[in-house]
Parts: structure tokens; sequence; C-alpha cells
């Protein structure tokens, strides 16, 4: 620290380079699990999708939302979670590996301090692991357009995931069976089959699954009551309305302009 006297090593330190991120841009952090194809199994995660593994995940998000006030939505489908930070953020200087490594750690923690919250019983047999990365999108069209892509890739990945399950788990094929048959097949083909077959609409399904997780801030109205005491005077309650910013989550499409339209402070104009 400053107060410190400097001792002769500490010329190494100007072998730390300079990695603060651009100005200007929206900082992402993307975190995704290390080997989960392997941890689900290991796990017993239900397919296609286990949902305490879903909630375990938006709630570590959550945390690190909580402890990061510049990131202004996060998205995460399947094992992997991108936090945005607004594009004025001052936060750690905009270094790149103090705010990707702060996201990676914090919800690394979360994961396996929240566990048992999820998963009950069942233990957690070794500790997970996530990589990071960062990446700047300079426009708000750039930015739309990346998680336009993560929404279009949870799309795409979940509706194979459901068709193939439902292959196997009510059509009774093996898993290569199942692959076999949905080699080549487009997106309709899918639906086809899901409905002909099964007469399940994959529009029907939990839009959780079909969109993913969205998380933003919304001011909420919190109203408390409060016993308060004047001196010379009686008790009296008192209501006390105060506006609190707490993380909301949505399942919805954000790839279309209605949710923008809805939530025209997220993105800087
Ligand atoms: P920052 O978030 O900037 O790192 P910090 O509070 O972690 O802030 P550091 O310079 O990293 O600041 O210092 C870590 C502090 O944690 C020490 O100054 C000390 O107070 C405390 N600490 C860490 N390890 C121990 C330990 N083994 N025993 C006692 N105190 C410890
Ligand atoms: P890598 O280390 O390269 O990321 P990976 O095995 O984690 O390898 P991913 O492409 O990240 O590969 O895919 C994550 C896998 O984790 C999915 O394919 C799926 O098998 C599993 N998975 C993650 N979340 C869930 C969930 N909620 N329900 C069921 N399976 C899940
Ligand atoms: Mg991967
Ligand atoms: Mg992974
Ligand atoms: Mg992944
Ligand atoms: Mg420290």
């Amino acid at each position: 620290s400053s107060s410190m006297a400097k001792s002769k090593f500490e010329y190494v330190r100007n072998f730390e380079t300079d990695d603060s991120c651009l100005r200007n841009c929206y900082i992402v952090v993307r975190l995704d699990g290390r080997n989960f194809h392997k941890f689900a199994d290991q796990h017993k995660f239900t397919k296609p999708n286990d949902n305490r593994a879903l909630g375990l995940m938006t709630h570590s998000a959550r945390s690190v939302m909580a402890g990061l006030e510049d990131i202004v939505i996060a998205y995460g489908q399947s094992d992997e979670f991108s936090f945005i930070f607004k594009k004025t953020s001052t936060l750690f200087k905009r270094r790149a590996s103090k705010l990707m490594t702060h996201v990676v750690s914090q919800f690394s923690s979360s994961y396996v301090f929240y566990w048992k919250e999820f998963f009950g019983d069942q233990p957690l047999l070794y500790p997970p692991g996530f990589d990071g990365r960062v990446v700047l999108y300079p426009t708000n069209h750039n930015l739309r357009d990346y998680l336009s892509w993560r929404q279009a890739d949870c799309h795409i990945n979940n509706l194979y995931n459901t068709v193939f399950w439902t292959l196997v788990q009510k059509g009774g094929l093996t898993t290569t069976e199942a692959e076999d048959r949905l080699k080549g097949t487009l997106a309709a083909d899918k639906n086809e089959i899901l409905y002909s077959e099964f007469n399940i609409n994959y529009n029907n399904e939990s839009a959780i699954h079909r969109k993913g997780t969205i998380l933003i801030w919304e001011m909420q109205e919190e109203t408390v009551t409060k016993r308060t005491k004047l001196p010379c005077q009686e008790e009296t309650d008192v209501t006390v309305t105060r506006n609190r910013r707490r993380v909301r989550e949505h399942h919805c499409d954000i790839i279309g302009e209605q949710f923008w339209q809805e939530h025209p402070d997220i993105l800087e104009h």
C-alpha cells in the first residue's frame, strides 16, 4: 500500500499491462460452466432442462448483479450467463481482468454457496468451475445483436434437445437412434415431429426454456409502516413509501422491438 516504503522489488509491478476497456463501449462478461455436459450427468440433471440447475444459475447471477451496480442487464441460458456493464461505467477503472474475475468468482462461489437451496440433500460432488471472457460492443445495435445471438442459440439448442429427449423418453428411441433421426432436419421438421407424433406444440413449452432468463433492474415502490413516538406524544404508525431498485426476472423475447420499447432505460441513447 502507499504508506509503505518502496522496495527494490517494486519495479516488477510495471510488468502488468494495461487492460482497461475502451471507453464508450458496453462491456460484456460472459461466463460458461466448465465441462457441464459431464457435470449435468454426474448430478442427475433432468433432461432436457433441469429447473433446479437453472434456478441456481439465476440466483448466482442475481448475486453478481447485486454486488456490481453498473450491470444494466444479464442474460442466461444453459450453463452460461452474460453480464452487460453500462457504457459509462468506471468500475475498477474498466480493467477487463478485474471486471471479469469479480463476476466469475462471485458467480462461482454463489453457485456452491446456494447449491443446497436448489438441490436439497443431493450432494455437490466436486467444486465446479466457470470460464469467463470480455467482449466490447460500441453500439446499441451491436449489443442487441449480441443478446439476440445468445437467445437464438438458446432457441436452437432447446428445440433440438426437446425433440431429442421426447424421441427418447416418449418415443422409446435409443439416443443413437434419436440422433440419426434428427440429422439434417430443419426447425420446421422438428416442430412437425413434436406436433404430429407427440401432440406437442413447441410454442406452448415453458418460456424459461425457450427464451432463457433476462435480469434487469426495476424500481419498486415499497411501503413500510413504522411505529414512532415523538416526545410528549402518543405512539403513532407512520407509513413511509420509498423507491427501491430490485432485480426482476423475465423470460420473454429480446430479439424483437417490444422488450426494448417497454424498457427504454436499459440502453443509453
Ligand atoms: P480489495 O477489495 O481492494 O482487495 P481488501 O480489503 O481485500 O480490498 P487487501 O489489500 O487485499 O484489501 O487486503 C486484504 C486484507 O484482508 C488485509 O489487509 C487484512 O486486513 C485482511 N486479511 C486477509 N487475510 C488475512 C489473514 N489471514 N489474517 C488476518 N487478516 C487477513
Ligand atoms: P465447455 O467446458 O466447453 O463449456 P460443456 O460440457 O460445459 O463444455 P456446453 O456447450 O457449455 O458444454 O454445454 C453445457 C451442457 O451442460 C449442455 O449441453 C447440457 O448437457 C448441460 N446443461 C447445462 N445446464 C443444464 C440444465 N439446466 N439442464 C440440463 N442440462 C444442462
Ligand atoms: Mg463450450
Ligand atoms: Mg460449458
Ligand atoms: Mg454452455
Ligand atoms: Mg483484497
